[in-house]
């Protein structure tokens, strides 16, 4: 007699329980800026840091785990993720402020840790107020702006390891350099220490208001985008090279480089992720073929295809 064929069972039918969310085959593009991306195998939100250390301490070794926050520096690709996609966010917004010292959790806006600065009375992080992202993405690109990032700010980071486990990273463990951070990928964040300077809150406000101004009238920020799309190589700006080489305006079906600012790429309407990653890579060949140089994506891609091309470690 022949033998029944054995069913695998659903990745989230081999997941530990949780307080959180988990949730099947979950579209991304919702959550993603560039409004782009396939979905998730299984989506968790955990409830707080205790929720995702026992989920990491108790979860099969084989099941790959993907870190987001609120997705402003990422491509996800149109065949969605594998394994667990962890998004690190409503859990983990909390922001307290002690004396010069403000702690916020990695799933805090970064807009409002500088607006929670700001009332404080606390001055040096006025930078954040443009970054649309979380404060676990900010360590994770050591963002910044406007001669300030996030090395300048970050007294220490909490961290939860692959094995559950909850560590403390000074910020020399946390290694900042240009856009990164020699920590990220190997821990989740959950919260960050960051110290400011007694400052006057007019003058704090100022600043802020004027970083708004600024990128209002120099960044797409109303269009569906992921930010800087190459870091800037040694010396140059990547945007100057991109126009040397005669990228200003180039589309491929809805995605289209920024007239607003050429190291932004844009979503108008109907782009998929293969539509901005192609485009992103024909820049890539004209600018080395023009200039020489080779741009490196800034923009974290991951996932696979549509035809389900190989996951790619983020750059
Ligand atoms: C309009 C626009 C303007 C921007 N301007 C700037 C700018 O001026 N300066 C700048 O630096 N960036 C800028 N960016 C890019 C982006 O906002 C930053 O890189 C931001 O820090 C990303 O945070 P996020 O929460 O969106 O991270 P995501 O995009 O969700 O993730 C980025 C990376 O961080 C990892 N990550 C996220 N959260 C965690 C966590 N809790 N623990 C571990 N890893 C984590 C992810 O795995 C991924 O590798 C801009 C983006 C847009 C769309």
């Amino acid at each position: 007699m022949m033998s029944a064929k054995r069913i695998a069972p659903r990745l989230i039918q081999r997941l530990p329980g949780v307080r959180g969310s988990l949730e099947e085959n979950l579209d991304l593009a919702r959550f993603t800026w560039f409004k782009v991306g396939g979905p998730a195998e299984v989506l968790f939100r955990p409830t707080d840091a205790d929720d995702l250390g026992k989920f990491l301490a108790a979860k099969p070794a084989d099941v790959a785990v993907t870190v987001i926050g609120a997705a402003s520096n990422l491509l996800v690709r149109d065949g969605g993720v594998a394994g667990v996609v962890i998004r690190v966010g409503r859990g983990f917004a909390d922001i307290a402020v002690d004396g010069d010292e403000i702690t916020a959790g990695a799933g805090a806006a970064d807009i409002n840790v500088a607006r929670r600065a700001r009332d404080a009375g606390l001055a040096g992080l006025e930078f954040m107020v443009g970054i649309p992202g979380t404060v676990g993405g900010a360590l994770t690109m050591n963002a910044g702006a406007y001669g300030r990032e996030m090395a300048d700010v970050v007294v220490s980071a909490e961290a939860i390891g692959a094995d559950g486990e909850q560590h403390r990273l000074t910020a020399a463990e946390l290694g900042f350099s240009y856009r990164h951070s020699t920590a990220a990928g190997n821990w989740i964040f959950t919260a960050a220490r960051l110290r400011g300077v007694p400052g006057d809150v007019a003058d704090i406000e100022r600043r802020m208001a004027e970083i708004q101004a600024e990128r209002e009238t120099t960044q797409p920020i109303k269009t569906p985008t992921g930010g800087s799309t190459f870091r800037n190589p040694h010396g140059v700006k990547a945007w100057q090279l991109i126009e040397q080489a005669g990228c200003c305006g180039l589309q491929r079906g809805g995605a289209v480089v920024s007239g607003k600012h050429s190291n932004f790429l844009v979503n108008v309407g109907g782009a998929n992720a293969s539509d901005l990653e192609e485009l992103g890579e024909e820049i890539r060949r004209r600018v080395e073929a023009e200039t020489g140089v080779v741009l490196e994506w800034e923009i974290h891609r991951i996932g696979t295809t549509a035809e389900g091309a190989p996951e790619e470690v983020p750059s």
